[in-house]
């Protein structure tokens, strides 16, 4: 049977004469970035993701964090200020669209793709293999066997799950814990700058704007658009409309136009048209007008189920789980992405530290990351429960940081790669 292996293994590492062997299963954010910090020092890394072709947005933002952007200006491959957008406010609308209240703020977005495009050009392709997906793990205290479902088997020193918030390795290796929903979901979208009427621009493009709800929240911001381009105007305007609930009304939500069943998240161009005709009738009603207009003009926005994941260990032997396949914040700290790039930085200052012997460096990074895991999905969580019921007070700072609120906030002199040594 193939599935985890023994709690705690003998230190067998010692005195070994090759790199250290990784498997990285997963390929998004947070594998890559476990692959090219593990690769830098010194390992034998290669990558399996299941996707068979390279991996495309679901078309919302990323706010950056000093974690997610270490690799870039520590290896001074990117000036960020070029795929990067500024957010200078945090503002809080009234229900006819007139602003509440407005905070300074130094915050960047970036988008899924010129984050996962740049890590993918730091890496070597021909170790970077689509259409793997992982289905068992075997493991003994010299070596980790992986299976694939195209019937290879990989051995490797590390495995390094990286795979997300549905995670294989999680089923396998924790099994029991599953993603906890969390009575709300997020309908997300994004739409063209240019498509905005000028006074609706003026009014979301410098800044994160949100608006309260009794039953929920929204907000936009601008990211960089799908070529990267960053200049004010060009760019897209990502909005979510966090509303509340109930399971029997999330199925008939998850059921696709063409009748498939979705679980954590219904794709753009999936979501059955009475459901954006809703929607959208709703936003109409419901939102002040610029929030409205965002969201109409959005032909097929997406969904997204919020759910708590939170495991009680990460690692299992010669194996660990990573980002999303750990620990799942609800996106209200904005600090999903960067917990999976800390994960991943920790584990190779761990290795180096302790020479490459695996389960002693993966004994000493589990009690870190745990931690950092569970902070953060604790305090998302309280946010998002308060967002979503009427308990959040206008003009409030969001919780957005990875180990403390306000840590992802960056002047733009951070954002140039000579910066950071
Ligand atoms: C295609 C894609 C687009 C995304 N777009 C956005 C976005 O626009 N905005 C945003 O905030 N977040 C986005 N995310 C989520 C974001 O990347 C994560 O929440 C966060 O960065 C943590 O990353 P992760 O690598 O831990 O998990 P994920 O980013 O979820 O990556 C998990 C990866 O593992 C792969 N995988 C799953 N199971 C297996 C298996 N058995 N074998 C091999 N590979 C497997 C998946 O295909 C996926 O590529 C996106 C994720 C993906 C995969």
């Amino acid at each position: 049977m193939w599935s985890g292996g023994p709690a705690s293994q003998p230190d067998t590492d010692a005195g070994r004469h090759r790199p250290i062997r990784v498997i990285v299963v997963g390929g998004s954010l947070g594998g890559l970035s476990a692959a090219v910090w593990l690769r830098d020092i010194g390992c034998d890394v290669v990558v399996f993701e299941r996707s068979s072709v390279l991996l495309e947005d679901r078309g919302a933002g990323i706010v950056l964090n000093p974690a997610t952007v270490r690799y870039f200006l520590t290896r001074k491959v990117a000036d960020l200020r070029r795929i990067a957008a500024p957010i200078r406010a945090l503002q809080y609308l009234g229900r006819d669209g007139e602003i509440l209240s407005t905070t300074t703020t130094s915050w960047w977005s970036s988008a899924y793709n010129v984050i996962y495009r740049s890590l993918l050009d730091c890496f070597d392709r021909a170790r970077y293999l689509l259409g793997e997906e992982a289905i068992g793990i075997e493991q003994d205290e010299h070596e980790a066997r992986v299976r694939f479902a195209s019937g290879r088997v990989e051995r490797g020193d590390l495995v390094v799950f990286a795979d997300g918030v549905n995670s294989a390795g999680r089923r396998l290796l924790a099994p029991g814990c599953t993603p906890a929903y969390a009575g709300y979901i997020a309908w997300r979208g994004t739409v063209s700058e240019e498509q905005l009427r000028p006074e609706t621009f003026d009014l979301f493009h410098a800044a994160i704007t949100y608006h309260l709800l009794d039953d929920g929240h929204t907000l936009a911001y601008p990211v960089p658009s799908r070529d990267g381009t960053v200049e004010p105007g060009r760019r897209l305007m990502n909005w979510l409309w966090y509303r509340n609930v109930d399971r029997p009304a999330l199925e008939d939500l998850l059921i696709g136009r063409d009748g498939r069943r979705f679980t954590a998240s219904v794709p753009a161009g999936f979501v059955a048209d009475r459901h954006i005709a809703r929607l959208h009738a709703d936003a109409r009603a419901a939102l002040p007008p610029p929030f409205a207009e965002i969201i109409t003009l959005t032909a097929e926005p997406f969904i997204e189920v919020i759910a708590d994941v939170e495991v009680s260990r990460m690692v299992f032997g010669r194996a660990c789980l990573l980002g999303d396949a750990a620990f799942r914040p609800r996106p209200h700290a904005a600090a999903g992405t960067a917990k999976a790039a800390e994960d991943a930085y920790q584990l190779a200052m761990a290795l180096k530290a302790h020479q490459g012997n695996v389960p002693s460096a993966l004994r000493a990074w589990e009690p870190g990351q745990l931690a950092l895991g569970r902070a953060v999905v604790e305090r998302a969580r309280q946010a998002g429960d308060r967002l979503q019921h009427g308990r959040w007070q206008v003009g409030e700072l969001v919780p957005f940081g990875l180990y403390k609120v306000s840590d992802s906030m960056m002047l733009e002199e951070y954002l140039v790669p000579s910066a950071v040594s």
